[in-house]
């Protein structure tokens, strides 16, 4: 016979007790607006974000792209299951939430990516729009993916990457484009991925490219 699941409320309990100042705040900060979030949720997400193995140091007041993208695809599965209770609905919402409460109120962890790298999985994964309600049925993304992406790193790489580029007086994107065999933008393989390394060099020649870039 399989055991009944525990209640969320149940499962979720030490975490409430522990995180309580910071749960309720963000109740506190939600009065008055459109969005109300079950505290038993916040109260997941900060007990998900302290047993993230996503290796990016998340918490509950730091968080990442990439580690938002874990918690969502990973660690909140993971810490239900521990639990033996469902994963619930609302999770997306509430951390779309969270991020908002913790900014607004001045209390990421400054070491954490910025606001708008933060949404993007909840975007990408989660299903959201930019101003965080649920895209239609069968709506893509509104946004590429990123979320196994670390922001600061690869913008930092890109940046270095396209100021050497410009330096040569090549489109910004040419190093990645020669690198990957790719023509142009926005199908990335318009002919097929290039072979002849003869064809290489002609990816710097713009002409040559099938898309003129975003
Ligand atoms: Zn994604």
């Amino acid at each position: 016979m399989t055991a009944s699941p525990v209640p969320l409320s149940t499962a979720v309990a030490p975490e409430r007790e522990r995180h309580r100042a910071l749960v309720d705040a963000a109740v506190a900060w939600q009065a008055g607006r459109p969005r109300h979030t079950d505290p038993d949720l916040f109260a997941l997400l900060c007990g998900a974000a302290e047993e993230s193995g996503g290796g990016d140091g998340v918490s509950p007041t730091r968080w990442t792209r990439t580690g938002a993208a874990h918690l969502l695809r990973c660690d909140l599965p993971n810490w239900c299951a521990g639990r033996r209770c469902r994963w619930p609905d609302g999770e997306v919402d509430a951390l779309w939430e969270w991020f908002d409460f913790l900014h607004a109120t001045g209390r990421v962890d400054p070491s954490s990516d910025p606001l708008a790298e933060l949404r993007k999985p909840l975007c990408c994964a989660g299903g959201l729009d930019e101003d965080g309600r649920p895209l239609p049925d069968g709506a893509p993304p509104r946004v590429e993916c990123e979320c196994f992406l670390p922001y600061r790193e690869t913008a930092l790489l890109l940046g270095e990457l396209a100021r050497d580029a410009v330096d040569r007086g090549e489109d910004v994107l040419a190093p990645l484009r020669r690198a990957l065999g790719h023509r142009g933008f926005p199908s990335p393989w318009p002919d097929g991925p290039v072979t002849d390394p003869d064809d290489l060099d002609d990816l710097d020649d713009p002409s040559r490219w099938s898309g003129s870039g975003p």
